[in-house]
């Protein structure tokens, strides 16, 4: 059985730049029904319930197909929360100077234009998805995906990760999805970020 990870703060923590109605909302509510509809999908796999949901997104071939396209939606969903909630934090921070900055600034200049290249890729996402930075084979490298898909089934480790579903910014930002994106960088856990790119 799969169960909702608690969050890393109190919901209100992220204010003013994500608020606390939509944390409410976002972690009680849609992430539960993903960890909820992801169960029920499994209900009759146990051998698929006792695996973590990384795994089993990360070879989506190997599942049933008959329940493929709810683990991919609700367990991407799933494990793409649980992430989200990790990188952000009420404790501002800046990436200081160490392996992943230099990675960085090998991979895109420096880390304002980072910041740029990620903020278009999460503003071009049309319709739901994700906007992430991942490590691979060939380094780092900005992504962004549909829906709840995640770049663990494409190979790909996620460091940081960007919700630009409305249900993440809509209460307070309504269709200023740029707004949203701009007052999310205050709450990016950098010291997190590098921990994951260590990893
Ligand atoms: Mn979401």
């Amino acid at each position: 059985m799969f169960t909702l990870p608690d969050l890393p703060y109190p919901e209100s923590a992220l204010e003013p730049y994500i608020d606390e109605e939509t944390m409410k909302i976002h972690h009680g509510k849609h992430h539960a029904a993903y960890v909820q509809n992801l169960n029920d999908a499994l209900k009759d796999f146990p051998e698929l319930s006792a695996k973590k949901t990384e795994e089993l997104i990360a070879d989506l071939e190997v599942i049933p197909e008959g329940i493929r396209t709810k683990v991919r939606n609700q367990g991407g969903g799933h494990a793409n929360h649980s992430l989200f909630w990790t990188i952000m934090s009420p404790s501002k921070s800046a990436l200081k100077e160490g392996t992943l900055m230099e990675e960085l600034k090998k991979t895109f200049g420096d880390l304002a234009a980072f910041q740029e290249k990620f903020s278009a890729a999460a503003m071009g996402r049309f319709g739901s998805g994700w906007a992430w930075l991942v490590k691979g084979e060939d380094g780092l490298e900005i992504l962004d995906t549909s829906n709840q898909d995640s770049p663990i089934s494409l190979g790909k480790d996620p460091i940081l990760a960007l919700d630009v579903w409305e249900h993440a910014y809509y209460l307070k930002y309504q269709n200023r999805r740029a707004d949203y994106i701009k007052a999310w960088w205050n709450v990016v856990d950098w010291p997190q970020v590098e921990r994951l790119f260590k990893f």
